[in-house]
């Protein structure tokens, strides 16, 4: 069985061999043919159609740490795969060891110390179903089938961080196997430097088999949703978006959208297909406060549609999941942005109109707050100038379809990149966004990530991720 190793050359793999890191397991090894394989391989982003030569379905540490020794002894080429999500399909490669994290989803929450210890595998609706048992919330994102690890390692934000700070401000400490097969412990008091790189400089530095998240008391119900209108109305809907965003109080989080209006059974029939524009608003306290909060929202126009209502916490967390589903086409491009300005909106509005897909949007997505008032010591992630977030996410079914759709995206892109903070969300990037895009998003913190990664990967073996190289 060929499969690549870490000088870019190939070895032959006997099944001897193979059956020597089977007895070592308690998870599976899957080959091309077994069932299993191809559902493991897949990732969400139906562009990315990648075959590593063989897979191990990890089942706790041990199994992580009886991989690392195989990879230590063979040299070989890994990448590893949590919920799948990252829209350059970082977690598979071609002709690679794959190890698949997505059967490690167990949680214990601890609701005295108001900690979830969480297993990597675990996808955003995981932690929200058993930490909501107890009024409990980690930060975490939008979109609930999406994975908690590749989401904390570079950042993460979602409907609470405007009041607690990115995802990975909120980690108290990481259980982490190292590029020579140790399992250490990351955290404020054990290898706080790795602690430091670990949150926001993705997997660099080794794999992760348990995060530690601190909660706090959201819910049970939220008020929160979205209103829509017709795209026409689109210049006054961003006024008010704007206004709002700047009288927000922390528990509030708006975003705005422009898109095809998708057949959903709270929107006229009429309108599916049509532009729209929208506010989604997520009110994470009191919902009998959050109620007078989005009242200007929902009074706003002559709106086609409106579900901004109390609700479960966890429903709103996952609103917009069938917007994202598994194996469509997607092509995104996001800029950090200080402020809203006019013409930035004029421009949202034109391209809007040229969307070449049911599926694309434009998305503003408020971010400031918490992550503002924390200093680049604390962690490594980037952007914590950010006040918005522009993302661009353009989606399409067909790859004829490919070339037309990663032009609108880019074209768009490009006329609005101006209004950024320079800064842009290392987990939204593409496959083929490069060095000068990853250090614009890791920031200030790229000189300190280099010597970590020299200190704790200086073979590099942690390279399928947005790479830091090794000084
Ligand atoms: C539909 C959709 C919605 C999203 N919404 C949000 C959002 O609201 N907020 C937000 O912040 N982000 C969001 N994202 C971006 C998301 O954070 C990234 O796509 C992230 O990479 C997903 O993590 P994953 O574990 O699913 O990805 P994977 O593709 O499995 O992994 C991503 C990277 O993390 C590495 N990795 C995974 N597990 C480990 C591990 N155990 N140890 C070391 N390295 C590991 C992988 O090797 C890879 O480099 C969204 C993405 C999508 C597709």
């Amino acid at each position: 069985m060929k499969i690549k190793t870490l000088d870019d050359n190939e070895i032959d793999l006997n099944q001897d061999t193979i059956e020597s890191l089977k007895r070592r397991l308690r998870g599976q090894v899957l080959i091309p043919g077994d069932i299993g394989y191809e559902e493991s391989r897949t990732v969400w982003n139906g562009i990315i159609d990648r075959r590593p030569t063989f897979i191990v379905r990890c089942l706790g540490t041990a199994d992580v740490i009886a991989c690392m020794q195989f990879v230590r002894e063979h040299k070989l080429l890994i990448c590893i795969k949590g919920g799948g999500h990252n829209i350059a399909g970082l977690g598979t490669a071609d002709g690679a060891l794959m190890l698949d994290m997505s059967l490690m989803r167990g949680i214990m929450v601890d609701p005295v110390r108001k900690i979830a210890h969480t297993q990597v595998g675990c996808l955003l609706s995981d932690v929200d179903s058993e930490t909501q048992l107890y009024g409990l919330a980690a930060v975490l994102g939008f979109v609930s089938t999406t994975g908690v690890t590749g989401l904390t390692l570079g950042g993460g934000f979602g409907y609470l961080t405007r009041r607690w700070g990115w995802t990975s401000d909120n980690v108290t400490g990481m259980n982490v196997v190292t590029a020579d097969a140790k399992l250490v412990r990351a955290s404020s008091e054990e290898n706080e430097d790795l602690f430091w790189g670990l949150r926001g400089g993705g997997g660099n530095f080794g794999i992760v088999t348990e995060i530690d998240y601190s909660l706090f008391p959201v819910g049970p119900e939220i008020v929160g949703g979205m209103v829509a209108w017709h795209a026409s109305d689109a210049p006054e809907v961003l006024e008010l978006y704007q206004e709002l965003a700047k009288q927000a109080p922390p528990e509030l989080t708006l975003v705005a959208l422009m898109r095809p209006a998708p057949p959903a059974p709270w929107l006229p029939k009429e309108m599916h297909g049509k532009p729209i524009i929208a506010i989604v608003a997520c009110y994470s306290g009191d919902p009998y406060d959050g109620v007078k909060v989005v009242a200007p929202i929902k009074a706003f126009g002559n709106p086609v549609g409106d579900v901004l209502i109390r609700r479960p916490y966890t429903q709103m967390q996952s609103l917009i999941d069938t917007a994202n589903p598994k194996g469509r086409r997607y092509y995104w491009k996001s800029e950090y942005l200080p402020r809203i300005e006019p013409a930035l909106c004029d421009r949202i509005i034109s391209h809007a109109a040229k969307i070449s897909s049911p599926h694309s949007a434009i998305i503003l997505f408020q971010v400031e707050g918490a992550l503002n008032n924390v200093g680049q010591e604390h962690s490594s992630v980037g952007n914590r100038d950010a006040h918005f977030l522009l993302n661009i996410p353009g989606s399409w079914e067909k790859a004829g379809d490919d070339k037309e759709n990663i032009r609108w995206v880019r074209e768009a892109w490009d006329d609005m990149k101006s209004f950024s903070t320079g800064g842009n969300y290392i987990n939204f990037q593409t496959e083929d966004e490069g060095r000068d895009r990853i250090n614009a998003s890791l920031g200030r913190g790229i000189q300190q990530l280099g010597k970590l990664k020299t200190k704790w990967d200086p073979q590099n073996v942690f390279r399928m991720n947005r790479n830091i190289r090794p000084a």
